[in-house]
């Protein structure tokens, strides 16, 4: 497809090869330029785009990677039907004003097969590290190798995908990158619901139900924050769940921001997070909410 220093308008450049991006970016790095990345797994909507934005703040280039990563995904119809809307990501991209897209073919990410193992202790033994098997080691898999291509200075992560976020921050120190790792706000629909490239696959009725997981999030957090028990405050999402019946509760969580660590009280000397992932149909969602507004986390 596109070769070296292919151009789109906004003079975005395309590299599909890892040895071009390379020397593209070692270039820019001896010219004291900062590098700012956004990994994705494309079908960009603007909660991607929010990062970009943030790494332009941040940084004289922004590099972002579209890779729809085999090894992450424990369900290979979930992989299948990933969508791909790789000519409108490329407009939305340069429209934005990222400098680079690294768009590489899976033989060019795995030109062999992988054998190397993560562990990420009790980081990864809840909730999507305890509902997908393998996910993280996929995860951490590709974006260690992103990594060593890009060197960036900083890349960019959501909260939307907390468990995801403190993993990369945790073995990016583990390993010596030199890259800082930075969470960004959800950004969500005007009825609340997470952005995600996964509610592409959603059909209309079951876009209407969606909303429901931010709802019940939010109903969560106004029944601890009114001093309800986190036992009950579990019972009350359940019973939400098993009234709604259209949405399939996969697991609720409360649990301490930065560790993950299910908590058995509420106390505000620690950030606390409510995590959710729920079934709509064949479509799996995950949303969260941090319980205290006014409380920086990171
Ligand atoms: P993905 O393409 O789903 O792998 O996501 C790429 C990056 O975008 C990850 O760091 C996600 O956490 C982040 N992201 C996905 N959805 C949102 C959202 N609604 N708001 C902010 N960031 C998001």
């Amino acid at each position: 497809m596109c070769s070296f220093g292919t151009q789109l308008k906004k003079t975005m450049l395309i590299f599909e090869n890892t040895a071009e991006l390379q020397k593209y970016l070692k270039s820019e790095r001896h010219q004291q330029r900062s590098i700012g990345f956004v990994p994705t797994m494309g079908a960009l909507h603007q909660g991607h785009l929010s990062l970009i934005e943030k790494a332009k703040e941040n940084n004289d280039i922004v590099v972002c990677s579209i890779f729809v990563n085999p090894t992450q995904f424990n369900n290979t119809q979930d992989l299948a039907k990933y969508p791909r809307t790789i000519s409108q990501d490329q407009e939305l991209l340069a429209k934005q004003g990222c400098d680079v897209l690294f768009l590489p073919e899976k033989k060019t990410m795995y030109p062999n097969p992988t054998t190397t193992t993560f562990s990420f202790g009790n980081l990864e033994n809840t909730m999507e590290g305890a509902h997908r098997a393998g996910h993280f080691n996929g995860v951490a898999l590709i974006v260690s190798k992103l990594f060593h291509l890009v060197q960036p200075n900083q890349a960019y992560f959501g909260q939307k995908d907390l468990q995801q976020y403190l993993i990369i921050r945790q073995f990016s120190q583990d390993l010596f990158f030199n890259t800082e790792v930075i969470c960004c706000p959800i950004v969500r629909e005007k009825d609340g619901l997470a952005m995600s490239s996964r509610n592409l696959r959603l059909t209309p009725s079951e876009r209407t139900i969606a909303p429901k997981i931010h709802e019940a999030l939010q109903l969560a957090k106004q029944s601890l924050l009114a001093g309800k028990s986190v036992h009950n405050t579990k019972n009350t999402i359940q019973n939400f769940f098993t009234d709604l019946k259209v949405l399939d509760l996969e697991y609720f969580e409360i649990v301490k921001s930065i560790t993950l660590e299910p908590i058995d009280y509420v106390d505000d000397s620690f950030q606390i997070s409510l995590c959710i992932a729920a079934f709509l149909g064949e479509v799996r969602l995950i949303d969260n909410v941090f319980l205290y507004n006014h409380k920086g986390v990171f």
